[in-house]
């Protein structure tokens, strides 16, 4: 899957720089690509993780000391649930590496969890890295989704229709589109998000992958800098959290300009 090693390559190069930082929101429905960046953070191998040492076998089993994960069992995650990550992250490292946290259907934290959980995303703990895993991001408040950097999971290589991205590769050749309803224009904006989101990764990696060699994603990929498209991202990610209350001819003008120079800011 070259996405999945997208995604591993982007959180290589952060470890090499040690510049992976401590609040993550990844996005998406499978979530084992986490554990590996677990592994990655853990791991004494100088490349990658190796899988046999003892951190690698302890994260594969869950049973890491410096690893917490909640996977919930029930409808929600409750505030005691925080308050324990809370005191976890708080306590020393048990290894050399850093304390990890992966929440899993972070959507199913309750209001209360989700404000108890806010200070500590704010101002984590020296070392930790905190993972909140969602396959609907809307599900979490906008205080959170704002004091975490967001991941886009790799999605099912199988499911990766490439007539999905032609209203995307039209949009960014400069031609004119339309939709026919909401949904439609919804979808569009979900599959910019992802193949922007790839073509950051690939950018971030050094490397080419099946996206960012379409028409359109690799003259944004040239123009822009990481950081620019990690913030037209951050803007489509509140028009896609938007949803049915958006104006779409309103919407798709404010991506126009958030393409076209708006980063003379
Ligand atoms: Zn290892």
């Amino acid at each position: 899957m070259q996405q999945a090693k997208d995604l591993f390559n982007y959180f290589h190069s952060l470890k090499k720089h040690s510049s992976i930082g401590s609040s993550y929101i990844f996005v998406g429905e499978y979530f084992s690509s986490v554990f590996e960046i677990v592994k990655l953070i853990n791991c004494q191998a100088k490349e990658g993780f190796c899988g046999s040492c003892w951190d690698c076998q302890a994260v594969d089993r869950k049973s890491h000391p410096d690893l917490f994960t909640i996977e919930p069992e029930g409808l929600t995650i409750k505030i005691e649930t925080v308050r324990e990550v809370i005191r976890f992250l708080s306590l020393k490292s048990f290894r050399l590496g850093r304390k990890s946290v992966v929440i899993q259907q972070a959507q199913n934290l309750t209001l209360q969890a989700q404000n108890a959980f806010l200070k500590t995303l704010e101002e984590p703990p020296k070392n930790s890295f905190i993972a909140l895993c969602t396959s609907k991001l809307e599900g979490l408040l906008p205080t959170i989704n704002s004091r975490c950097r967001k991941i886009f999971l790799p999605f099912q290589e199988e499911s990766l229709d490439l007539s999905l991205f032609k209203p995307v590769t039209a949009f960014l050749s400069g031609q004119d589109i339309s939709f026919k309803d909401r949904k439609e224009f919804s979808s569009f904006v979900w599959n910019l998000i992802r193949f922007l989101h790839q073509g950051l990764l690939a950018k971030a990696s050094g490397q080419n992958n099946q996206l960012s060699n379409l028409q359109g994603c690799a003259i944004i990929l040239k123009n822009h800098t990481g950081s620019e498209i990690q913030s037209i991202l951050e803007e489509l990610l509140k028009i896609y959290a938007a949803g049915s209350s958006i104006n779409i001819n309103l919407a798709l003008n404010l991506i126009r300009m958030n393409f076209q120079g708006g980063f003379n800011r």
